[in-house]
């Protein structure tokens, strides 16, 4: 880990990310700042970047409880069941069809860009 400063503050954060929020300011950038997070506890994790998913900010400690249940109807997520090509854990159930092509899109650019990207351009294939 290293120490950086806060981009909003400026005040001295000790993390992993590149995108470098203190634990005051990653709150106002986290859209779950008032639920708990994957452990329990009701606060922001600044040890990663942000994460974007369906224009909405996640700390890393809430994305990782989102990942906890199936995406649209809230079902725990099974240990083991891989998360959905979007980044979102599905249930059996709720699991997108994957076409082959979509797969080779993924697997070919999932190098390069962030998943996001990826499915906009397979949108438009
Ligand atoms: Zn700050
Ligand atoms: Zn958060
Ligand atoms: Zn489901």
């Amino acid at each position: 880990m290293e120490t950086k400063n806060c981009k909003t503050c400026t005040k001295k954060v000790k993390t992993f990310a590149t995108e470098v929020y203190c634990n005051e300011c990653i709150q106002q950038k986290c859209c779950m700042r008032y639920t708990p997070d994957s452990i329990g506890r009701q606060m922001c994790n600044n040890i990663g970047n942000l994460i974007k998913r369906s224009d909405k900010m996640y700390c890393i400690g809430h994305y990782k409880r989102l990942l906890q249940n199936c995406k649209t109807c809230g079902e725990p997520h099974r240990e083991g069941d891989p998360l959905g090509y979007d980044g979102w854990y599905y249930c059996k159930t709720h699991k997108p069809p994957k076409s082959e092509q979509t797969m080779c899109v993924h697997l070919a650019l999932k190098n390069v860009m962030c998943p996001d990207l990826i499915q906009q351009i397979v949108c438009h294939i």
